[in-house]
């Protein structure tokens, strides 16, 4: 970053803080991860010069020789990685990814059904509080109030009083695998397009360690950032029936020009994802997190759904008398970092909601094992029993940044 710190100082400064940030805590926000060098090598290169508004071999710019055999070479390996017959890399994130989905199959007004929002379902499917939920008549499905999981005959009974256009998949915060075959069937009852949104899961199904959609779904968005260990950014995967549908809504239906970096960078990450070591890593991902689930749960936290079988755990604080937001506050000034998160039957406001969010790719990703697992549910025990006690949470803190000194980040060259 030679020229960075001659020219701009601030920036700089801001750019190096935040490594030794990301050195330093422990971050158990579930959508993030570390990439690799090479990733963030790919994202910065002279292809943020070019525009090139258009498809390979179709496109409204000259000079895109190499932005073609760029762009083929990021969908070529989507293809073969997701073994799906079409791939768009152009959607600029996992929102717009989703938008360009409802423009392929919906017209404003019409019905939608997902996951509602606060029971691990996504701002974009649906929410009021987004385009999606105003644009669509979004109705929701809702976790078993009694085991916390997906239940299958009340979305079957919604779908076909409804009739949804689209019927959505996927989720921001569900602790457990989604039976994509139930899914396939139920949008064929009611007549539906089957719209999958793995953006949490991706990289477990990369990694052969979550069911992939792709075989049952007529599209398929994930972003690539998160558990896939890319760039920002996203994919939508489909039929080749719907490839045209899909593309135009991608552009002109939404979009300018592709962000030709990122598409390196998400180029770069599609080929780690096919080496042997993603798969390792997503089984340990998988592993920590359910010996995580196993060292919370013996210390008296309870768990949404009683506990994992993917990247993430939800943990409902109401039994402990603390919110989500007193125990995330409270855990960053223990050097842990995570996300406060609304619990299925929330009775609390989304700003201070019941429950914290926490997953382990980015831990994993530095090489954290079950022995640092035990650790972070001994940190987050005495975090929650002192948790207005600034003198503890900083001698946690201290621990904390020892502890993360043995495990350095990829990506961030010390
Ligand atoms: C993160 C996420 C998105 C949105 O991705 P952005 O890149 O933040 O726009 C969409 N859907 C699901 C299920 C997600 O978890």
């Amino acid at each position: 970053m030679k020229a960075l710190k001659t020219n701009d100082q601030e920036v700089y400064q801001l750019v190096k803080s935040e490594e030794s940030y990301q050195q330093s805590t422990i971050r158990l926000i579930a959508s993030e991860n570390y990439t690799s060098r090479a990733v963030l090598d790919a994202c910065g290169t002279v292809f943020q010069n070019k525009y090139s508004e258009g498809y390979p071999g179709a496109r409204f710019y000259q000079g895109q020789v190499n932005c073609d055999a760029l762009e083929t070479l990021a969908i070529d390996r989507a293809k073969k990685l997701f073994q799906v017959e079409h791939a768009n890399v152009q959607p600029y994130s996992g929102s717009p990814a989703n938008l360009a989905v409802y423009l392929a199959f919906a017209k404003p007004g019409d019905t939608v059904l997902g996951l509602n929002l606060n029971h691990g379902g996504h701002l974009t499917h649906g929410s009021k509080a987004s385009a999606t939920g105003k644009w669509f008549n979004a109705v929701h499905y809702s976790l078993n109030s009694e085991t916390d999981l997906l239940d299958y005959d009340e979305i079957l009974k919604l779908a076909m009083e409804h009739k949804p256009k689209i019927l959505i998949a996927g989720h921001s915060a569900y602790p457990r695998q989604i039976d994509f075959a139930k899914f396939r069937d139920i949008a064929d009852k009611c007549g539906a397009v089957l719209f999958v949104d793995m953006a949490h899961f991706a990289g477990l199904v990369a990694g052969g360690q979550h069911p992939s959609p792709v075989p049952f779904a007529d599209v398929v968005t994930t972003t690539t950032h998160k558990t896939l260990r890319g760039p920002r950014g996203a994919l939508i995967l489909c039929k080749e029936v719907h490839a045209k549908a899909i593309d135009k809504a991608v552009f002109p239906g939404l979009q300018g020009g592709p962000h030709n970096a990122t598409t390196a960078g998400i180029a770069v990450a599609l080929k780690e994802a096919m080496a042997p070591e993603f798969r390792e890593y997503a089984k340990e991902v998988v592993e920590n997190a359910k010996c995580l689930a196993q060292e919370l749960t013996a210390r008296g936290f309870k768990l949404v759904s009683g506990g994992t079988d993917n990247h993430l755990i939800l943990i409902d604080l109401t039994s402990k008398n603390i919110t989500g937001k007193q125990m995330a506050v409270a855990l960053e000034k223990a050097g842990i970092v995570l996300n406060y998160n609304t619990v299925p039957g929330e009775t609390r406001k989304p700003s201070d909601p019941s429950g914290i969010r926490l997953g382990t790719p980015s831990v994993t990703s530095r090489g954290f094992g079950r022995n640092e697992m035990k650790l972070i549910a001994e940190y987050m025990d005495r975090t929650a029993g002192n948790i207005d006690n600034d003198e503890v949470l900083g001698s946690i803190n201290k621990e904390v940044t020892e502890l993360c000194a043995g495990f350095p980040v990829p990506g961030i060259e010390v």
